[in-house]
C-alpha cells in the first residue's frame, strides 16, 4: 500500500503525496508574494528528478553536479522569503532546509511521484520472505544470537565469535550491523589503519527519535484526520522555544512543540477491531545516556521520565485526534537507547549517514560494500553513501552486491566514507 502523507502545520492542511505541480499551485495560492519562487523551486526539483532518472546526457550531468554542490538552504533563502513555504519545500516538513539540493529533489520525487510504500503483510513480511528463501536454499539461520566479534587475521576476516563464546569459521563475513558497530565494536582496532578508524569514528549519522506506539479503542477517538492519509506531519501553530537537549530534563511541552509524525499503522476493521497509532519526534541520543550505566539496564527514573514525555506528545496529538488520551489501551515508549539496543543501530540512528549538506553530498551515491579487511563486506543502508532508493530498498540492494562480492572473492578496498 502506498502511504499517503499530509502536512498540518503553519495553518496549512496540505496533501503531500500528490504531483509536485499541485503542491506548487496550492502553496503559490496561499503565499502569493512568493509564488514565483515557489514555482521556480518546484520546476527545478522536477528537472533534477528527471536528471536523476536519466543521468546520461551532458546537461543532466552538469545539473546534477551543480545541485550536489548547492546547499538547499542557500538556494532557497533568496528565492522564498516567507519561512513557512521555504520550510515546507526545503524539508518536506517544518524545518529550515538542511540537505543538499539533489537529496531534497530526490526526496520530493519519492514523496510526490514514486511514493513511500508499505509491503503487503507489513514490514516483517520482507524479513520473513528472505528467511524462507534462504532456508529453502539450504542456509542455516540462527536468530537472536548476537555476534560479539569479527575475527581478523593478517588483514583477512576468518569468522565470527558469538556472545556465547562459540566461534564460527567463514571464508567471507557479511556484516549487516552499521559501520560504527562493525568497525568500532566488533573488530579489534589494531586491524584498522588510524585514518580509517578515525573516518568511521567521526562520520556523522542521521539523528534518532522518541516514539510512542499506541493501541487504541477506536470508539473513543476521532480518527477522521486520517480519512484521506496515513501519516500526518503535525506542528502546533505557536511552537514556542525549542527543547533544551543539554538540560537534565526536557520541558515536555517544548518537546511536543517540535515536528511530530503521526502515523496510523492499522485501521479498525482492516487488521482487527483496534487501531494502532505511532507518534514520533526527533530526539537526541546523548540526552538519554545518563539513564544507562550498564547496557540493557536503565535507572529507575527513566520509566517515569519517558511517561512524562509521552503524555505531552499524546496531549499534543489529541489536538488533531480528539479523544486520543482516553482511547489508549496499550502504550510503548521507545527512546534513542531503545533504537540502539533493540534495533542494533549505533546511537539509535534512524537512517544511516547524515543527510546534512555539510556531511557530503554526492551526485551519485558511492558504494561502500567492500572494506579494508579482505573477506569482510558491509550490507545495509550504510553500504552506500546515500539512500538513493530509500532506506530499506537501498539496504536490500547492498545485500545483493555483498553476496556477489563474497561469491567472487572480491579483494579489500578502503572506501571514502561520508564525513
Ligand atoms: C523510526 C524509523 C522510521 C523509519 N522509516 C523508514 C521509512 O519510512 N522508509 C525507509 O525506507 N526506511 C525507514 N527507516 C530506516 C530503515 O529502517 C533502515 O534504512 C533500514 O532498516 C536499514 O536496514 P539495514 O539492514 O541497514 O539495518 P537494520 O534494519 O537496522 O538491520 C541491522 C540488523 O543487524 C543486527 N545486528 C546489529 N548488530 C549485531 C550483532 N552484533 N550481532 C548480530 N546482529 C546484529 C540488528 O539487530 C538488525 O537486525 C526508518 C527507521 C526508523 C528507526
Amino acid at each position: 500500500d502506498r502511504m499517503r502523507y499530509r502536512l498540518r502545520a503553519f495553518g496549512l492542511d496540505l496533501p503531500l503525496s500528490r504531483p509536485l505541480p499541485e503542491i506548487s499551485a496550492a502553496l503559490a495560492a496561499t503565499y502569493p508574494a512568493d509564488a514565483s519562487g515557489i514555482r521556480i523551486f518546484c520546476d527545478q526539483a522536477e528537472a533534477i528528478g528527471r536528471a536523476l532518472d536519466n543521468p546520461g546526457g551532458e546537461r543532466e550531468r552538469q545539473l546534477l553536479g551543480q545541485a550536489a554542490s548547492t546547499p538547499a538552504r542557500n538556494y532557497l533563502k533568496d528565492l522564498i522569503l516567507t519561512p513557512a513555504p521555504r520550510r515546507v519545500l526545503g524539508s518536506i516538513g517544518t524545518h529550515e532546509p538542511y540537505s543538499g539540493l539533489t537529496l531534497l529533489a530526490a526526496m520530493w520525487r519519492l514523496m510526490t511521484r514514486d511514493g513511500i510504500w508499505l509491503p503487503a503483510g507489513g514490514m516483517g513480511a520482507i524479513g520473513d520472505g528472505l528467511l524462507a528463501a534462504a532456508r529453502s536454499a539450504g542456509a542455516q539461520v540462527r536468530l537472536g544470537v548476537p555476534v560479539a566479534a569479527i575475527r581478523v587475521k593478517d588483514g583477512r576476516a576468518e569468522g565470527v565469535t558469538l556472545e556465547s563464546g562459540e566461534e564460527i569459521a567463514a571464508a567471507a563475513v557479511v556484516s549487516n550491523a552499521d559501520y560504527k558497530t562493525t568497525f568500532l565494536r566488533l573488530i579489534a582496532d589494531e586491524n584498522l589503519s588510524d585514518e580509517f578508524f578515525q573516518a568511521v569514528f567521526f562520520a556523522r549519522q542521521t539523528g534518532s527519535c522518541l516514539q510512542v506506539a499506541l493501541g487504541l479503542d477506536p470508539a473513543k477517538v476521532d480518527l477522521s484526520a486520517f480519512d484521506d492519509c496515513d501519516r500526518v506531519i503535525h506542528r502546533r501553530l505557536e511552537p514556542g522555544p525549542p527543547p533544551d537537549w543539554r538540560a537534565l530534563e526536557l520541558d515536555p511541552v517544548a518537546l511536543a512543540g517540535e515536528e511530530l509524525e503521526l502515523g496510523l499503522w492499522s485501521r479498525p476493521g482492516a487488521d482487527g477491531p483496534g487501531a494502532a497509532l505511532v507518534i514520533r519526534v526527533p530526539a537526541e541520543y546523548n540526552h538519554f545516556t545518563r539513564y544507562r550505566i550498564v547496557p540493557y539496564t536503565r535507572l529507575p527514573a527513566y520509566a517515569d521520565y519517558k511517561e512524562k514525555l509521552a503524555a505531552a506528545l499524546i496531549a499534543e496529538a489529541e489536538t488533531a485526534l480528539p479523544g486520543l488520551a482516553a482511547a489508549v489501551m496499550v502504550k510503548d515508549v521507545a527512546t534513542p537507547l531503545t533504537f540502539e539496543e533493540r534495533g542494533g543501530r549505533s546511537a539509535g540512528s534512524i537512517a544511516g549517514w547524515s543527510w546534512d549538506f555539510e556531511s557530503g553530498s554526492d551526485p551519485e551515491p558511492r558504494e561502500l560494500v567492500r572494506t579494508p579487511i579482505a573477506g569482510l563486506y558491509l550490507a545495509g543502508c550504510q553500504a552506500f553513501s546515500g539512500l538513493f532508493l530509500g532506506g530499506v530498498p537501498t539496504a536490500a540492494l547492498s545485500g545483493i552486491r555483498a553476496a556477489e562480492y563474497a561469491l567472487a572473492g572480491a579483494g579489500p578496498q578502503t572506501p571514502t566514507l561520508p564525513s
